[in-house]
């Protein structure tokens, strides 16, 4: 019988059909809290579209949640205006740890189309750190689920950093490093 480690092999696969098998097999549910910091709702519909039953991405254990800190995930689309800077300080301080941040399309990377608008900062790496990043104007649903499966990787290895923290043990490649052997 094939075993399964997961969420690592998650992160390993490359398509969005290996992704989506390998989260079959996981026995939990992954909450996101969805922030709109100031987009043209482009990005906030296609977040609708990747819900509905057509996508289901409940079947694979992500389900909205209407509070931060609530959340396994803080999916913030862009751009930052000045109007959304304290409300998304405040909802990244509110999801506990360990979070993982996506920033959903262009303006969520960069500021996109609006970078230079008079009500606008940044894109969401200016004010907050983000671990994965999806592209597009706005992104597909399918890529919207791709990055969130991309994000649980990110997560495994926040916990295994936790992990190696408590048990005040080094993860060897650190080690390796610190020891010149890579
Ligand atoms: Fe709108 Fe495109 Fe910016 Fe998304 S990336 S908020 S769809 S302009």
């Amino acid at each position: 019988m094939k075993t399964y480690e997961v969420p690592s092999d998650i992160a390993l696969a490359n398509s969005l059909e290996e992704k989506l098998e390998l989260l079959k097999h996981i026995g939990r549910s992954f909450s996101v809290f969805r922030i709109d910091c100031g987009s043209c709702n482009g990005c906030e519909i296609e977040i609708f579209a990747a819900i509905t039953p057509l996508w289901d991405p409940e079947r694979f254990g992500f389900k909205l949640v209407a509070n931060p800190r609530h959340a396994d995930i803080l999916l913030c689309t862009g751009p930052v205006t000045r109007q959304m800077y304290y409300p998304l300080l405040r909802a990244y301080e509110a999801t506990p740890d360990p979070k993982i941040v996506v920033a959903l399309g262009a303006c969520g990377a960069t500021g996109g189309i609006f970078y230079d608008a008079y009500s606008v900062l940044s894109g969401i790496d200016k004010i907050i750190p983000v671990d994965v990043y999806i592209p597009g104007c706005p992104p597909h649903p399918a890529s919207i689920i791709y990055g969130l499966t991309t994000a649980l990787g990110v997560m495994e290895q926040r916990l295994q950093k936790v992990s190696f923290e408590e048990e005040g043990e080094m993860p060897s490649l650190v080690e390796d490093s610190i020891m010149g052997n890579s």
